[in-house]
């Protein structure tokens, strides 16, 4: 591996979606968003909903990633994500029907006791996570 890369893994149950040396990762922590560099301190976490971005030279990339662990080590960075797309994996309008149907759902809520908040918030998270990486390259 060239010097000051990172070898940045994102893997799901159904896939390795990146496998590529980078030069800088970002990523949505449970805790907050954090920045990977070479040489960085190991360190595990917990993934939110959310986009990842890694640089390659002065191209940068975005995934969506929904759930699961971080490993950061000096040289590599692993995401065990639940699910993860990148932008061309992403069906945009697909995304606004679902963005619409948990926005629409989270403002009926008190008329259905049943209703199940956290299930409409985290689903609206996904859909805009997933818009936020289409637009990134003008998909939507
Ligand atoms: P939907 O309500 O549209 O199914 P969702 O947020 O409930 O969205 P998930 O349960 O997060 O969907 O994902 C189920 C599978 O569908 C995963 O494999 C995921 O990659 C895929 N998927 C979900 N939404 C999209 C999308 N907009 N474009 C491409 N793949 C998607």
């Amino acid at each position: 591996m060239a010097e000051g890369k990172l070898v940045l893994e994102i893997v799901t149950p159904e896939r390795r979606l990146v496998s590529a040396e980078v030069d800088e990762v970002t990523a949505p922590g449970l805790w907050g968003e954090f920045g990977a560099l070479p040489e960085h301190t190991p360190y595990l976490c917990q993934l939110e909903v959310g986009v990842l971005s890694y640089r390659v030279g002065s191209g940068r990339y975005f995934v969506s990633v929904i759930g699961g662990y971080a490993e950061v080590g000096p040289d590599k960075v692993t995401i065990l994500a639940e699910t993860a797309e990148r932008a061309e994996d992403i069906d945009a309008e697909r995304a606004v029907a679902a963005r619409e149907r948990a926005r629409e759902r989270m403002s009926g809520q008190a008329l259905d006791e049943a209703f199940d908040f956290d299930r409409a918030e985290l689903a609206l998270k996904r859909a805009i996570s997933r818009l936020q990486v289409a637009s990134q390259s003008g998909v939507s």
